[in-house]
């Protein structure tokens, strides 16, 4: 191409550089307002349905952020903003503290026997090897079971630096009953050679397996790969993103035991939750 056109392609990079170090500017310092005010986080869940009888079993706490300024930003936006500044410490003791106080309400109000909720946790927090102490400090503050709450981490975070202090966090949440999830699985770095050894309980099959299912005749979808290995070593498995019926018909017939997707119900604001189990719940028996 000609100079004048790489010239402009240039500086149409930097514009957009520019601009997106400016909106993480913005976002960081929204999110920091947002936490010291205590305005404009709001806490929703995704309830999680058994495969076998689309019975609701609990459900994944998820961030909603609306700014001032910026309005509703989605998390994939904030997330990785507040990791990069290190907000997500304070973000996830927010998180967590809700969390945990909507499951010590649910509990009382016998919503559902065993339901449990399951938190994000990024990889900020499980480097500072107080962190379970912490969260089981919660627990015991507001008198809720470990069983109730499961804790969802990335591959990647199990994969990274600090990885003793990751596995001692994880380890000590597990011997108080708190389950662990692997988010995302399969996308990220896990080697089959020591996803074994991992602290953890379940496997969140991610929506890039479930979205091309079902498979087409004689051929072997990846999601049944990663299921015939969680089963081996016994690990429980979730699947996400499910938005077809055809496609949670398929997970149940490989073995799947838990799913959550559109199909079944979009993330719901917190309060809202007791109901929005309790009506689907009914209406299925
Ligand atoms: P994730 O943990 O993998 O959460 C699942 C995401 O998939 C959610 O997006 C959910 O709304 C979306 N989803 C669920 N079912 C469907 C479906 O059927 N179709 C489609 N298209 N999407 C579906 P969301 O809430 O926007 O969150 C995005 C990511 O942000 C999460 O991915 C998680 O990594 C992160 N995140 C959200 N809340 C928190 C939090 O409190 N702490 C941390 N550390 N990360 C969070
Ligand atoms: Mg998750
Ligand atoms: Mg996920
Ligand atoms: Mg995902």
């Amino acid at each position: 191409s000609s100079k004048r056109h790489r010239i402009s392609r240039i500086v149409r990079h930097d514009i957009a550089l520019r601009e997106s170090e400016d909106h993480k500017a913005r976002m960081e310092a929204g999110l920091r307002e947002a936490l010291q005010r205590n305005r404009g986080l709001r806490l929703f869940i995704q309830p999680q349905v058994r495969l076998s009888d689309w019975t609701m079993t609990g459900g994944e706490f998820l961030l909603r952020w609306e700014d001032p300024e910026l309005g509703s930003v989605p998390p994939s936006q904030f997330i990785p903003a507040a990791e990069q500044s290190g907000l997500i410490v304070d973000l996830g003791k927010w998180v967590l503290d809700q969390a945990v106080a909507w499951l010590a309400e649910w509990n009382q109000g016998a919503v559902v026997p065993g339901l449990y909720g399951a938190v994000n946790v990024a990889a900020p927090e499980l480097h500072d090897p107080a962190w379970a102490e912490g969260v089981l400090e919660r627990l015991r503050r507001h008198g809720v079971a470990g069983s109730a709450l499961e804790v969802e981490v990335t591959e990647r975070v199990l994969a990274g630096p600090e990885g003793g202090a990751t596995v001692a966090n994880l380890q000590h949440l597990r011997q108080a009953g708190v389950r662990v999830a692997v988010d995302d699985f399969g996308t990220g770095y896990s080697s089959l050679a020591y996803i074994h050894r991992l602290p953890i309980d379940s496997v969140k099959i991610d929506k890039q397996f479930v979205d091309p299912l079902p498979a087409p005749e004689g051929t072997t979808p990846l999601a049944s790969v990663i299921l015939e290995m969680a089963a081996g070593m016994g690990l429980e498995t979730v699947a996400e993103g499910i938005e077809t019926a055809e496609q949670g018909e398929a997970l149940d017939a490989m073995g799947c035991t838990y799913g959550q997707g559109f199909l079944y119900a979009r993330p719901v604001p917190a309060e809202t939750f007791p109901d929005c189990i309790r009506k689907w719940n009914a209406r299925k028996a």
